[in-house]
């Protein structure tokens, strides 16, 4: 029986999927803090280069991936589809799981899909360096290889308890030739007032952002990138989506369930994104369905309303599901899903009904991905796992129920590098938050 389906570089999709254009009602545009009208284009110049925020605006609905960036995608891409039958028959399940893996590129998740097309424009604009936050490090380490690549320099603010505690992705970094300061640090007003006040500040995703956007308006020739939430880094992402819509239809078959873990909403958008196209424009009966940890629940529980991304609030607001910009999300193993907000294109999908939102326990999480690993071999990032602790919960109701269902996961990262997160869980010692 065939259970991997592959695609050749020639099949590296051309162009990305921009969902802005097919929304039935459109996207609340972002809001300048102090006039709260929609903030005009030039405003976003001091941090973003021009061919990004038009990126970010734009409306139309596919968008050309530069030559450039399909060459380097195909270091590893396209990304295998693989179907799941070990786990299947661990779960029991009458159920097909099929899952995307994202794994396979080099810094280990599907975030270098928008790291290289980021570099790529902001080289071309003329940036020389590029400033940007990272919690766990999955993101710092894509922007790292992909400023290496494109012959920019790069500067990492990472949150001070993952720089102690997760050392092997600061090396990473490093050993693709990036910068990384500790964050709250010395080198920012905001980061040398926070340490003032508090010497023992563990940092956060928030307190980063503010950090890495003070180091941008303050040093030439620099501008910022962000490695998820925005409308241009899910737009990057969708070739995630749309290599999997060909590949679904090499297995012959198409799924009832799409579901990816949700932290700012990326590696959700990027496969979700063209499903969506084809639930709006040909009424498919997808159901799609971001998930969460109980921990930080953005999509669960949080409100639909305007908010800063940062701690410190210097970004634009954003219309989006959030807990608040001040919310500190407890230390789960998860820390790319310890987001306070979430990207306004999920969110607003959310809104019109066309995907549904799960949170899960961490314990949960990590005894299917153990149990993945066990059937599967791939040992699934702490992030992707919460996509794998609804996927089974989606298997179980289908054996419960004797149906049929085609699953279709996002496989968003390896957790070779957070194997001390399984040595807490096999050790009994993990508890929920
Ligand atoms: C960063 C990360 C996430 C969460 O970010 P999104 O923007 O929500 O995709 C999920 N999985 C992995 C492996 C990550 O590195």
């Amino acid at each position: 029986m065939q259970t991997r389906f592959d695609l050749t570089q020639a099949d590296i999709p051309r162009q990305w999927y921009n969902l802005l254009a097919d929304f039935p009602e459109p996207l609340p545009p972002p809001l300048h803090p102090g006039t709260k009208q929609p903030i005009p284009p030039e405003a976003l110049l001091a941090i973003f280069p021009e061919n990004l925020v038009q990126q970010e605006m734009c409306p139309h609905r596919h968008v050309e991936i530069p030559e450039e960036v399909r060459e380097i995608y195909a270091l590893w891409r396209p990304t295998p589809l693989l179907r799941a039958v070990r786990f299947e028959k661990a779960l029991q399940t009458p159920a097909h799981i099929y899952y995307k893996y994202e794994g396979a590129s080099p810094a280990g998740s599907h975030k270098v899909n928008t790291s290289v097309a980021q570099a790529y424009y902001n080289k071309v604009a003329g940036t020389k360096r590029l400033a940007t936050e990272t919690g766990a490090g999955q993101w710092g380490a894509s922007l790292a290889l992909a400023c290496k690549l494109f012959g920019l320099e790069c500067n990492v603010y990472m949150v001070k308890v993952s720089y102690q505690q997760k050392p092997y992705r600061r090396m990473l970094m490093h050993t693709w030739g990036a910068t990384v300061h500790p964050s709250p640090s010395d080198q920012t007003d905001y980061g040398r007032k926070l340490m003032a006040e508090d010497p023992h500040c563990q940092g956060s995703l928030g307190i980063a952002i503010s950090e890495a956007i003070e180091d941008t308006v303050k040093h030439p020739d620099t501008k910022y990138s962000l490695g998820s939430v925005l409308n241009h880094v899910c737009l990057h992402q969708t070739v995630i989506g749309l290599e999997t819509l060909r590949q679904m239809e090499m297995a012959g078959e198409e799924p009832d369930a799409i579901i990816g873990c949700c932290g700012g909403g990326s590696n959700f958008a990027g496969l979700a994104f063209p499903f969506l196209q084809k639930k709006i424009t040909e009424k498919k009966g997808y159901r799609i369905v971001g998930v969460e940890p109980s921990a930080c629940p953005t999509l669960t529980q949080g409100d639909l309303r305007y908010d800063f991304g940062d701690t410190a609030e210097m970004t634009p607001l954003l219309m989006m599901y959030t807990l608040g910009h001040k919310f500190m999300p407890p230390s789960i193993h998860a820390g790319g899903l310890r987001y306070h907000g979430m990207s306004p294109m999920v969110s607003h999908a959310l809104k019109l009904g066309l995907i549904e939102a799960e949170a899960y326990h961490q314990t949960k999480v990590f005894e299917q991905a153990t149990l993945f690993a066990r059937s599967e071999g791939i040992v699934p990032a702490p992030e992707s796992a919460h996509a794998i602790a609804a996927v089974a919960e989606e298997a179980v109701k289908a054996r419960e129920a004797g149906r049929k269902r085609v699953i279709l996961f996002n496989l968003s990262g390896h957790g070779l590098l957070d194997l001390s997160a399984y040595e807490t869980y096999l050790s009994g010692k993990l508890q929920d938050v």
